[in-house]
């Protein structure tokens, strides 16, 4: 282990903001994985461990490939629920309400039938990203068709369509993190 400086000034990114990014995306982790975090971002090897577990961003970079992505998801483990009028990416949603994706739905009334409009938007930090962190966000909004809250039934859902789905959440929290601190995007 390195000497720990007494003075933080030096350092390329004071603590604080360091701690305030992982507490904002990994407070639900437990207090040793975030001191891991904490660790691996001290010796600059984040960006790293990331870019070895995930070598590639996926392609799928229009609005339109996306909905295909998202559609071919639902056609494969909820052909049953709701359609999903709408799939975008969205540059505002980070920023905004602090969330990766969003899924809306708009009742409204039809053949006398109270019917949802859904639509999803992803955050377009997943559109140059690896395909592991789409397919991560898109199954988490697709299982809100069967799921609204963030539950024991929600996430089983999620790691059915996904049995990765834990991994992928966190080390997408891992990048965001990462993106926080310094600001570099990993894949383009
Ligand atoms: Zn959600």
């Amino acid at each position: 282990m390195p000497a720990r400086p007494l003075c933080y000034i030096a350092l390329p990114f004071p603590t604080r903001t360091r701690m305030t990014a992982i507490l904002k995306y990994l407070g639900a982790y437990p207090e040793q994985t975030r001191a891991q975090v904490a660790g691996l971002i001290e010796q600059d090897r984040l960006a790293d461990v990331l870019r070895e577990r995930y070598p590639d961003a996926h392609g799928i970079r229009t609005d339109k490939a996306l909905y295909g992505y998202v559609q071919d998801l639902k056609d494969t483990y909820l052909r049953n629920a709701d359609p999903v009028a709408k799939v975008a990416y969205d540059s505002k949603i980070q920023v905004v309400q602090q969330a990766l994706g969003l899924h809306t739905a708009i009742s409204r009334v039809q053949g006398g039938k109270l019917k949802a409009k859904h639509e999803i938007r992803i955050g377009t930090v997943f559109r140059d990203a690896p395909e592991a962190f789409l397919r991560m966000i898109a199954v988490h909004e697709l299982a809100h068709l069967k799921e609204k809250q963030h539950d024991k039934a929600f996430y089983k859902l999620c790691c059915w369509m996904e049995p990765h789905y834990h991994q992928y959440e966190f080390d997408v929290r891992l990048y965001l993190t990462q993106l926080d601190i310094t600001g570099e995007r990993l894949w383009k």
